[in-house]
């Protein structure tokens, strides 16, 4: 190899330097480097247009410049750990940042140790921005949630809907067979609805279905689940309940609806039950028999609870 002079060498590692600038400076992505101790000592064009700072408003100042306060603690440790080369995060790594007005953004941050011209250990940043993807992930994840609650729950009274409740409905089951913890079901529907309809028009109806429902709902226990089984006819699931007490709790929700009024016309209501209690191998007749109670409620006059026999 011929012979390279001080000076050529010199001029070669000089453009080899301006290279690099230049490409850094063109880099569509932003870049940054950072001092040892944190603070910024190039960063260019692009992450100042991402950050709305102008440079001289950025070299100097220490890197959690760009960090959420709550975040500030966190990063600065890695920073420490990643220049003593015992980094033990990933190097890509996902991080919410706040620009210069004070809008947050999140971006993908990449880093590299290169070694500074004093020796010392340097951090290359290189930042994407990926505010846009995160925000449509989130609203996403919004109709998703919704869509989901739609698909399980019936729209005018926010209730389960009988598909979803037919499937909870099976769990209990299962769980009492593995178990052997008791549980029964109500199913009740209300007395002469249908005048409501004729005499008030759909919408009272509709309010009326609302408002019972949520009375309904409030005398219930937390662990009980309430489903809309379709028009006015509903079912009670009592975990941990056998038929006395699923009788005597629906009882209670019967006696204060009764008492109460409903609708701005003041209308009296009343519900008609039956209550089934879960014994071996009798799952797939449970509904039966709770409707058959409910159905001998009706013919007896409305207004009442009864219990289905075991043999029902
Ligand atoms: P019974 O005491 O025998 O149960 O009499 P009923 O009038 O309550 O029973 P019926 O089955 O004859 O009538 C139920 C009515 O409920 C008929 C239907 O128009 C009404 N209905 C069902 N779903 C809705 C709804 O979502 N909104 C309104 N407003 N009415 C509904
Ligand atoms: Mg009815
Ligand atoms: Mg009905």
């Amino acid at each position: 190899m011929k012979d390279v002079s001080p000076e050529r060498l010199y001029q070669l590692v000089k453009r080899s330097k301006r290279n690099t600038e230049n490409v850094i400076k063109a880099a569509p992505i932003g870049i940054c480097i950072t001092s040892p101790s944190g603070h910024f000592e190039m960063v260019n064009p692009a992450y100042c247009e991402f950050y709305g700072y102008r440079q001289e408003e950025v070299l100097g100042q220490h890197f959690t410049l760009v960090v959420p306060e709550s975040n500030r603690a966190i990063l600065s440790a890695l920073h420490d750990d990643f220049m003593q080369g015992n980094e033990s995060q990933e190097l890509r790594q996902e991080w919410d940042v706040v620009t210069r007005n004070g809008e947050f953004r999140t971006i993908i941050a990449e880093a590299a140790r290169i070694e500074g011209e004093d020796g010392e250990p340097r951090k290359v940043t290189f930042i994407i921005d990926i505010t846009q993807r995160k925000n449509l992930e989130e609203r996403l994840k919004q109709v998703n949630e919704r869509l989901d609650h739609l698909a399980h729950h019936d729209e005018l009274t926010g209730l389960l809907n009988r598909r979803a409740g037919l499937q909870h409905l099976e769990e209990e089951i299962k769980r009492c067979e593995r178990y052997g913890s008791p549980f029964s079901v109500a199913i009740y529907d209300l007395d002469n609805f249908k005048a409501v309809n004729d005499s008030y028009g759909h919408n009272t109806g509709d309010a009326l279905l609302q408002q019972t429902t949520t009375l309904v709902s409030d005398e219930l226990r937390d662990t009980d689940l309430h489903i809309r089984l379709g028009g006015e006819e509903f079912l009670v699931i009592m975990p941990g309940v056998n038929a006395e007490e699923a009788s005597l709790a629906i009882e209670r929700v019967r006696e204060t609806m009764a008492q109460h009024t409903f609708t701005e016309h003041q209308l009296k209501m009343t519900l008609s039950s039956g209550i089934a209690c879960y014994v071996e191998g009798s799952g797939t007749r449970l509904l039966d028999r709770a409707d058959k109670a409910m159905y001998e409620a009706k013919q007896a006059g409305r207004n009442r609870v009864v219990i289905a026999s075991s043999s029902m």
